[in-house]
């Protein structure tokens, strides 16, 4: 079968790598190949940065006032609408999640669009109450340049939006480098950008792999903030970069995200919430609720339903409406499951479910996996899997739950469980990351920041302040009095 063959945007227009490079991508379904990208090495990443930069200095995106800006952000919203079958259809092809998931995000995602096109004229300035009669002054956000985005593959189109809208709300432009195992719907997105109207040079995308493309990208002299989404490893090469360009940063990294269930809880919505946290989007989330901290008390009736009830879940084919579990994303993902299970295995971890690939023909499918630890400090209650596999361990008061919780590098997101309102209070008060979820879980919404504590990075996206994240702040003062300027050998 012929490959579909995609190009990258630079500078607005449509082409393939210097070198004549391209790569594969394969479909998680099937494990074969299905598209073909261009392959951007130093020279592609530099055309793209330079004409961002080119771009950011015109006069044509200059006197686009943010007023207007945020209108051609709602056209983007409304053709990413009128374009939600297309695009979900494409994003599971391309990283093998599900369709109804994909259909849900895609479904959601001009709302992200919408909702920072509504603040892009809402960004203001202050007239500071100085302590100096003689002087006035006040602040001015202006936007930083280029921005790079890089982005992983797990969801590729949120995770872009919500770095796209508010860097072109505040007037930068930007640089888009998906992971290369899912190109696709980023090149459609930007190719619904132009449609848009948004001015050519404005959002490029280079396609390419991590160590080449990314880091070229990340390291650019050119490039004022890195807009990263991914694991801790890279994030480190990012950082080490950011110390040559002092491009500003935000890392949105991964977790070991607790759900805590007291015995008060309503368990059967419980666990709904604890199969929703761990094996939807076969557990490759940043969000994953991957350790389970149960109430002694209720604890084997609990385990025991979620086994019954996680054995059940139908694993298939992304593409079907009727499949719950899809593939793993990427053969290299599958072997880390299988990896970190072995270790589990052999650190003494008790196997409750799965622990295999799961029995299809094809693809990098993997069962629904769960076991039970004897420790918090187990290898794996503390690192992440970004896979299916559920660390399941008891707890007897709130104070070891929270206890529990909280040791961890991690503190990306938290579920708690419990009627009782003055203990979900306390819970979400004290556990340590940036998202908590009370009887609920992986909820989001433009309006909600994400982002987390410790390990998980820091910056935040989305929500009323996430434009703010791409403007510089610049104090100007004036000298109110009529008087000559006195003493310049000091201070004042
Ligand atoms: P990476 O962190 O490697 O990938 C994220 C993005 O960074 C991709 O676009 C990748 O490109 C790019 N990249 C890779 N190397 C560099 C580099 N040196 N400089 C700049 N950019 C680079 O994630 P992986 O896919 O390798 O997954 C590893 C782990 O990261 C997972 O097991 C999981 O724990 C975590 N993860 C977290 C995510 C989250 O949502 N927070 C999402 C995905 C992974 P390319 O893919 O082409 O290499």
């Amino acid at each position: 079968m012929s490959l579909q063959e995609f190009n990258m945007s630079i500078a607005g227009e449509w082409t393939g790598a210097n070198s004549g490079k391209v790569f594969e991508s394969l479909d998680p379904a099937t494990a074969s190949p299905w598209a073909q990208f261009p392959d951007a090495d130093e020279s592609d990443v530099n055309r793209a940065v330079e004409a961002a930069d080119r771009v950011f200095k015109s006069s044509e995106w200059r006197s686009i006032n943010a007023t207007a800006r945020g209108k051609l952000l709602r056209k983007l919203g409304d053709l990413v609408a009128q374009n939600i079958e297309t695009l979900a259809q494409l994003e599971s092809r391309d990283n093998g999640k599900l369709i109804r998931e994909t259909r849900a995000q895609v479904n959601y995602l001009p709302e992200f669009f919408y909702y920072t096109a509504g603040l892009a004229d809402k960004v203001e300035g202050e007239t500071l109450p100085l302590d100096k009669t003689d002087m006035m002054a006040y602040t001015i956000r202006e936007p930083l340049g280029v921005v790079a985005a890089i982005i992983p593959w797990n969801s590729p189109l949120y995770l872009t939006a919500i770095k796209l809208a508010p860097a072109l709300a505040a007037g930068n432009t930007i640089v888009l480098k998906p992971s290369e195992h899912a190109s696709a719907t980023l090149i459609e997105l930007v190719k619904l950008a132009e449609l848009a109207g948004i001015p050519k040079g404005v959002v490029s995308v280079v396609t390419g792999f991590g160590p080449s493309t990314g880091a070229a990208l990340s390291s650019h002299p050119l490039v004022r903030k890195v807009a990263f989404t991914g694991g801790a490893a890279t994030a480190k090469h990012v950082i080490r970069s950011s110390a040559e360009n002092f491009a500003k940063l935000s890392l949105e990294l991964g977790g070991k995200s607790p759900q805590i269930v007291f015995e008060d809880a309503d368990l059967d919505s419980a666990l709904n919430g604890i199969v929703a946290g761990i094996f939807a989007a076969s557990g490759q989330s940043c969000v994953a609720g991957s350790r389970l901290l149960i109430q002694r008390s209720v604890y084997n009736k609990f385990l025991d339903a979620l086994v019954e009830k996680a054995s059940k879940i139908k694993i298939g084919d992304p593409a079907l409406d009727e499949s719950e579990m899809g593939p793993m994303a990427t053969a290299q993902q599958l072997a880390v499951v299988e990896s970190f299970v072995e270790q589990a295995k052999k650190q003494g971890a008790k196997l409750r479910l799965g622990g295999e690939r799961a029995d299809l023909e094809k693809g990098w499918y993997y069962q629904p996996t769960i076991f039970e630890c004897a420790a918090n400090s187990d290898y794996l209650m503390q690192e992440e899997v970004f896979g299916p596999v559920a660390a399941v361990i008891p707890f007897d008061t709130e104070e070891e739950a929270l206890a529990m919780a909280n040791d961890s590098n991690y503190g990306l997101a938290a579920g708690v469980w419990t009627r009782d309102i003055a203990r979900a209070h306390r819970v979400a008060r004290d556990v340590h990351s940036g998202i908590i979820w009370v009887n609920t879980y992986r909820v989001v919404s433009a309006m909600a920041s994400i982002g987390g504590y410790k390990h998980s990075g820091y910056g935040r996206e989305s929500g009323i302040d996430s434009v703010l994240a791409y403007t510089e702040r610049k104090t100007v003062w004036i000298n109110l009095s009529s008087d000559p300027m006195s003493d310049p050998f000091v201070m004042r």
